[in-house]
């Protein structure tokens, strides 16, 4: 059953688990839960310091055929070569050729979509129109973010439409004109049902961690949306994984696309050392925790909850704990996800605890551990959650508490 080969195990990696913390309440939680199909042997891993990642750029972005102005936004954000994907992707992309780009998240897809559209509309002001279709509302807040600081002062304008906040508001903002369209695939098309989004006038599409929207559930609102879309010719799709299941529905979306792959495909997180914590029945599972993230070198954490009772409870009771925590999952406003996220960034909280959807491209770095409360209910899910970690060349930490309970073997 175990067809992946995995490094030794390390059970006890950190002393703290080796003893047996009783007194836990042992209630079982009331409802029914998912079942994972995870084998937790799978989660046990010695980071391997992945050397060849370091990218040797052929040219500055200076050397590359932009406009002048837009090098000049490029190089106050600090950016002054390309990343591998940016390099790559783009005189395919300032040619209008449509692409497949598979690259790993934190390799600077946004940038790699962002730049060549910007330079293209500053040639095509009146005629051209993008839309950037993103899994989530935190990502679609990020390409905002980068837009604007890669447009800044060109005259262009950008609008982000998300759930959770006033439709009302969106509807206004879609009166005034905009260059590029950033949302999340179920408000975009609330928006075009209620008629204040056209589709028919825009020619550039950017379907950006695609295979995160088909996970998500999202193919049947990006086949319509993309029926709609009558004047598209250029189309981008991104992904950190493509598979064969996906290749079907890509045919159909991209027309003699070109392919440039940064990575395998394949989110390997060689840079990241990862544990399972096993939980005996009984054991205060919390009290675990709260002992892990004492530790001196848990600076920053993220700690995932299958649920969002799950992580509203988490959170509360790091807090009571003395551990400065805060939470981002469906449940909060999108006004507190951004200041929690904010916070954590800046280092105010320490813990982020969150559910899987909230998290999603979530781009914070140094993160220095991911901890898994419960057991991911599939690899996809585990590997995109610790891949939170291990940023920019950096070693993470990912642990993933077993319930021995439920995986008795
Ligand atoms: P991805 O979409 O592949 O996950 P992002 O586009 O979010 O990656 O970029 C990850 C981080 O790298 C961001 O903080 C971004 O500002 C930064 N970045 C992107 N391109 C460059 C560059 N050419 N030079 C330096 N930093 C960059
Ligand atoms: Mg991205």
């Amino acid at each position: 059953m175990n067809n992946i080969k995995t490094k030794k195990k390390r059970s006890g990696s950190n002393p703290s688990f080796n003893k047996s913390n009783r007194g836990g309440s042992g209630r079982r939680q009331p409802r029914k839960k998912a079942v994972s199909t995870l084998d937790p042997n799978l989660l046990i891993k010695k980071a391997v310091k992945v050397e060849e990642e370091e990218y040797v750029p052929t040219r500055t972005f200076d050397d590359m055929p932009l406009d002048v102005n837009l090098k000049a936004n490029i190089f106050d954000k600090g950016f002054r070569f390309p990343t591998k994907i940016q390099d790559e992707t783009l005189e395919a992309l300032l040619e209008g050729t449509d692409l497949i780009g598979v690259a790993n998240t934190g390799t600077g897809k946004t940038g790699a979509f962002l730049i060549p559209i910007i330079n293209q509309m500053l040639s095509n002001r009146k005629s051209s129109k993008a839309l950037i279709v993103v899994p989530t509302r935190e990502l679609a807040l990020q390409v905002e973010e980068e837009f604007k600081s890669l447009s800044h002062r060109l005259g262009l304008y950008a609008a982000c439409f998300i759930g959770g906040t006033n439709l009302g508001r969106d509807m206004m903002r879609l009166r005034k004109r905009n260059h590029i369209i950033i949302g999340t695939p179920g408000r975009l098309m609330d928006l075009v049902g209620r008629d204040a989004l056209r589709m028919d006038d825009i020619n550039t599409l950017v379907l950006d961690e695609f295979d995160r929207m088909l996970d998500m559930g999202f193919v049947n609102d990006i086949k319509r949306m993309v029926k709609l879309m009558s004047r598209r010719n250029h189309t981008m799709l991104f992904s950190a994984t493509v598979d064969d299941t996906q290749k079907a529905l890509i045919d159909t979306l991209l027309n003699n696309p070109v392919e440039v792959k940064v990575s395998s495909g394949k989110t390997t997180n060689e840079n990241i050392d990862q544990d399972i914590i096993r939980v005996a029945e009984g054991e205060d599972k919390f009290q675990m925790l709260l002992d892990l993230v004492s530790g001196e070198d848990f600076q920053k954490v993220i700690v995932f909850a299958e649920t969002k009772r799950m992580a509203d409870k988490i959170a509360k009771k790091l807090n009571q704990s003395g551990v400065k925590s805060d939470q981002i999952h469906g449940n909060k406003s999108q006004n507190y996800r951004q200041n929690a996220l904010n916070r954590f960034k800046n280092g105010q909280v320490k813990i982020l605890v969150a559910t899987d959807v909230a998290a999603r491209g979530i781009d914070v770095t140094d993160v220095t551990h991911v901890i898994n409360y419960q057991l991911p209910l599939n690899f996809d899910s585990y590997v995109h959650r610790i891949g939170r970690t291990g940023r920019g060349g950096k070693v993470g930490k990912a642990y993933t508490f077993v319930d021995e309970a439920d995986n008795k073997q």
